[in-house]
């Protein structure tokens, strides 16, 4: 069962991601439908019954007989209604797990520079809600659907067979229900895609809301104004969707109400007995089939509804499934050693505006280059392609020789280790997030890569050691954070390392244990580090300063001091990291300029 040869926008979302279940859904409709007729016939049952008794030739084996069928089909129509449930629901879990699986392996192959903030909701709504949503769709939406088409044609057929006439009549009141019904559609239709705009803003808003609330508070704000937008534009959007919706139904349901279709049936019923058309007993079947008429069809809307829901979250499932993937080597290549090149590297997260160009440089072996530069000079982003979080928009880069687009990604996170900003922990034990890329290491192991990393006392001091949960009995600082995610790149032992400003959002004390965990790990290996302080980096062999996406000068720190430019000027100013911003204050250009 595979999905990832379907159309990248199909017109039918919904039939698309549950044809390999078409035939499991089909025979639960038919069984349901099938249950539903036959529980029709202990009504006609009790009108055979009394029209048995009284008719002159009633005999105590017919009426046996009629009570003998009717509990017969009463059971036949519990086993069919079990039997489609169970199918459905068979059916539900099949193609419920296939989703979450084949989203979980999609997903694992789309550039990790595509997970973020928005995009991590589109993953929380689609894994969790959107599949929710299939899963009411598939396991009630069908069998409900077969059970109403059941009831009503049963209930429409008998009724024709005892008296059309009277029957047409008692259907007179639904013709007018379908129309307020779809009156009722065409004006909530109408809101529906306003309405879902709305719900995801304010979904958004609710997790910005909470993850800022530290920030608001701090200020002396007890309001976002943002969320409170989300909330009234939300609240506004649903009373537009509802107010045409509660109208046009109440109308809808009055006229099918049980009281109206019996009083229908009533009226033309003496009148017909006043004609000599039909006698009292023929009128019967009708006042015990007619009622039970509306149930069904108020249950046919109310599955409807779903419908709609259930196609939009198909469509977000679909579009999550079709999320542009990294390409994979078709035929994965061996580096042959370790030498990092870029060369003409360009890049533009949207083609409007070039991020990075024209970046050219090698990282031999064993070496250290620091790339320096303002914020938004595109540092991180050189730093994110190295790691092939994204592919670059022109140029390329190569690791031993070989494109990086051509090695396999074992192989590429294998060689190059990274410690970003950014510090991704699981909800694990520690031991498990230490060995995230090696989960076979031993204890030794894993301890050895915490003391590289100057964070095996720490652990142990933890009331479960190696065995605490992050965040549950492990609650670690943003530099314990940190030394962490260095264990666990100490413990796959890359030849090369990323480095993007670890030390940045860390305080005095967490930063010296910091640099010298970093320092320890990065002895005999070829590292690229991102710095905002000139003073950290002044030993690497060779220092990068990027402005605007292209590289302005490079050379060793005696190299760029002797050259008296921009680098030295910096140096000179003494305060590295605010003289490069203060330096740099010109509104970015469209396009990188060379310096
Ligand atoms: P630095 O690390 O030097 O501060 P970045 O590489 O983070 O710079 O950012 C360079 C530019 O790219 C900035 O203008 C930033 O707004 C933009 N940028 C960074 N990440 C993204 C992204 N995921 N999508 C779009 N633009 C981005």
């Amino acid at each position: 069962m595979t999905h990832d040869h379907a159309p990248a926008h199909p017109s039918r979302p919904l039939s698309t991601l549950l044809a390999p279940i078409r035939g499991q859904l089909i025979a639960a409709a038919l069984l349901a439908a099938l249950g539903a007729a036959l529980s029709l016939v202990p009504l006609a049952g009790v009108a055979a019954l009394g029209a048995n008794l009284l008719s002159e030739q009633a005999s105590p084996w017919s009426s046996g007989a009629i009570i003998a069928v009717s509990v017969a089909c009463l059971f036949a129509s519990g086993v069919f209604s079990v039997l489609a449930e169970l199918l459905a629901h068979l059916a539900d879990n099949r193609i419920t797990g296939h989703l979450r699986l084949a989203l979980a392996r999609h997903l694992m192959q789309v550039p990790l520079g595509w997970f973020g903030g928005r995009s991590s909701s589109a993953v929380k709504r689609a894994l969790q809600d959107d599949i929710g949503t299939l899963h009411s769709l598939v396991a009630h939406f069908f069998t409900t659907l077969g059970r109403v088409l059941g009831a009503v044609t049963a209930a429409v057929g008998y009724l024709m067979l005892m008296d059309w006439r009277l029957a047409l009549l008692a259907l007179l009141p639904f013709p007018g229900f379908v129309l307020f019904l779809r009156r009722a559609m065409a004006a909530s239709a109408q809101h529906m895609g306003p309405l879902g705009e709305r719900i995801a803003e304010l979904e958004n808003a609710v997790v910005e809301f909470v993850n800022g609330m530290p920030v608001l508070k701090a200020f002396g704000n007890r309001h976002d104004p943002r969320y409170q937008r989300a909330v009234s534009g939300f609240a506004h959007a649903f009373d537009q969707f509802t107010r045409p919706l509660v109208v046009a139904m109440a109308k809808a349901n009055a006229l099918i109400a049980p009281a109206t279709v019996l009083g229908v049936v009533l009226i033309g019923a003496v009148l017909m007995v006043a004609l000599g058309w039909m006698t009292p007993l023929q009128v019967l079947p009708f006042v015990l089939v007619t009622p039970g008429l509306c149930a069904p069809l108020l249950l046919l809307h109310a599955i409807t509804h779903d419908l709609h829901n259930a196609v939009a979250a198909a469509q977000r499932v679909l579009d999550l499934l079709h999320t542009p993937v990294l390409a994979q080597p078709v035929r994965a290549q061996h580096p042959r050693d370790n030498e990092l090149r870029v060369e003409g590297l360009g890049f533009a997260y949207d083609a409007q505006k070039p991020i990075l160009s024209g970046i050219d440089f090698t990282l031999q072996p064993g070496t250290t280059t620091a790339v320096v530069g303002p914020s938004g000079s595109g540092k991180s982003t050189l730093a994110r392609l190295l790691l092939r979080f994204h592919d670059p928009s022109q140029g390329r880069i190569t690791l031993g020789g070989v494109d990086v687009r051509h090695i396999d990604s074992a192989t590429l996170y294998g060689r190059i280790g990274f410690v970003l900003q950014d510090v991704r922990l699981l909800r694990a034990s520690i031991r498990d997030n230490i060995a995230l890329g090696r989960p076979d290491a031993s204890q030794a192991d894993i301890e050895a890569a915490a003391q590289v990393a100057n964070i095996h006392q720490r652990i142990l001091q933890l009331p479960r050691g190696y065995d605490a949960v992050i965040d549950d009995d492990a609650v670690l600082s943003g530099g314990e954070r940190q030394r962490l995610s260095i264990a666990r790149a100490v413990l796959i032992d890359p030849p090369l390392l990323v480095l993007d400003e670890p030390t940045a959002a860390v305080d005095a004390e967490g930063e010296v244990a910091l640099q010298e965990a970093l320092a320890r790990f990065a002895k005999g290996r070829s590292v690229l580090v991102i710095a905002h302080r000139l003073d950290t980096v002044m030993h690497a062999e060779q220092i990068l300063l990027l402005e605007r996406g292209v590289i302005c000068e490079r050379g060793s720190h005696a190299e760029l001091l002797a050259a008296h430019g921009r680098y030295a000027r910096l140096w000179a100013l003494g305060d590295y990291a605010s003289a490069l911003e203060h330096d740099c204050q010109q509104p970015p250009a469209q396009a990188p300029a060379p310096c």
